[in-house]
């Protein structure tokens, strides 16, 4: 008998099964080869300010050293460069962005996150239509393709791993356990990224999938590799030449496959922004786990008690996961508190019975 199943292992169901690791649970993933995984080709984009308004992300302050340590931790213990601490660089890109940062930038709150590193020169010389801008320090970026993969390949070879496409239609739901296939387990957790609205127990919850298109591209000559650029698009380097640029937003989508006017978008609006030649070299697109306020969802079925989702995640799985599997770990197992806003309880009135 297992503690717990979880379905779905990007970095959502990765973490439970770290946090779970930690108190010695017997648990089993159920994972279909990472099919429409976002977690494989998310940038892992930690970042404190975001948008043309310049806010301050959510509970940002309490997030980002949480899951810093959990990254370090898992540095060690895979013996791999996870945690690329990096400058972020926001090049405004009218003069209204400026004057939303003018009006900003005294905020105290803001204060932490602002490095004073920011040259004009420095951009012009390699990027075009810079003016101004400004930029963060204490985000980064989060290698969560490796988090996984290396996730996955120890949970293969300790056999708590089984690479299937999970079937709803085969679990049983018992009084205090569950069974699927044979296999039992007192609990399951469902953490299947926007698939989830496949799912017959959670697809009530209002998910709101946004798919997005990126490119990885060669570029020659970047000086800017040190920090991760926005610039209409973000310029982020993975390893030498090669760069992540992206994304786009789109909750309209018909197909789960790369969009070819996507394609063309991000390489217009790259040429629009940098002065060297580039060459693409994959095009790739998933599907973000959003949902309707942006909170993730988390918590057990308003009907069967060894049912839970932990889901939500958006775009920004690399913030959240770490500090919200943690919660929901000890909510489950030491019956800790899940914070309301993050509980689907939230979402009880669209429980049809
Ligand atoms: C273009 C793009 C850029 C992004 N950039 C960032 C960023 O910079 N920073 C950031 O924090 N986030 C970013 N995100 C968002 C981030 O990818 C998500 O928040 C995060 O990856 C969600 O993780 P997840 O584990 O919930 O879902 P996923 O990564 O989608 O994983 C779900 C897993 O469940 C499995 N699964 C689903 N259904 C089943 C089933 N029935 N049976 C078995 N297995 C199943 C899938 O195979 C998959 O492996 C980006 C996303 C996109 C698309």
């Amino acid at each position: 008998m297992y503690d717990y199943i979880i379905v779905g292992q990007g970095i959502a169901g990765t973490m439970l099964a770290h946090f779970l690791d930690e108190k010695n649970k017997r648990f089993l993933i159920v994972d279909k080869k990472h099919e429409h995984a976002a977690s494989l080709i998310a940038a892992g984009v930690i970042n404190p300010i975001t948008g043309r308004n310049f806010v301050k992300s959510w509970r940002i302050d309490e997030f980002i050293p949480f899951a810093n340590n959990i990254y370090r931790i898992l540095e060690n213990k895979f013996d791999i460069s996870i945690l690329e601490s990096r400058n972020i660089a926001m090049i405004f890109n009218s003069v209204n962005t400026e004057n939303n940062w003018m009006v900003r930038s005294s905020n105290p709150e803001l204060k932490k996150y602002i490095s004073n590193d920011f040259q004009v020169d420095f951009y012009t010389k390699f990027m075009k239509n810079v003016k101004n801008g400004v930029e963060f320090k204490n985000g980064g970026r989060v290698k969560i393709k490796e988090i996984v993969l290396s996730y996955k390949k120890e949970l293969k070879d300790k056999q708590k791993y089984l690479e299937e496409a999970f079937d709803y239609s085969e679990l049983n739901i018992q009084q205090n356990n569950i069974a699927y296939k044979g296999i039992y387990s007192k609990r399951i957790i469902f953490a299947e990224g926007f698939q989830a609205i496949h799912n017959p127990f959670f697809n009530y919850l209002p998910f709101m999938p946004a798919k997005g298109d990126m490119l990885l591209v060669r570029i020659n000559n970047h000086p800017g590799e040190k920090k991760i650029i926005k610039h209409g698009v973000f310029i982020i380097n993975l390893e030498d030449d090669i760069y992540w640029i992206g994304s786009t937003y789109n909750r309209e989508y018909k197909t789960l496959k790369p969009n070819s006017d996507n394609k063309l978008d991000l390489i217009k609006r790259l040429k629009r922004v940098i002065k060297s030649p580039f060459t693409v070299i994959k095009h790739l697109t998933a599907i973000r786990p959003t949902v309707r306020d942006r909170r993730p969802f988390i918590g057990k079925h308003p009907i069967f008690s060894n049912l839970y989702i932990f889901n939500g995640m958006g775009a920004k799985g690399a913030t959240l996961a770490p500090y919200f599997a943690h919660q929901f770990i000890q909510h489950l197992e030491h019956n800790k508190i899940i914070d309301k806003e993050v509980d689907i309880k939230r979402y009880i009135s669209y429980f049809n019975v």
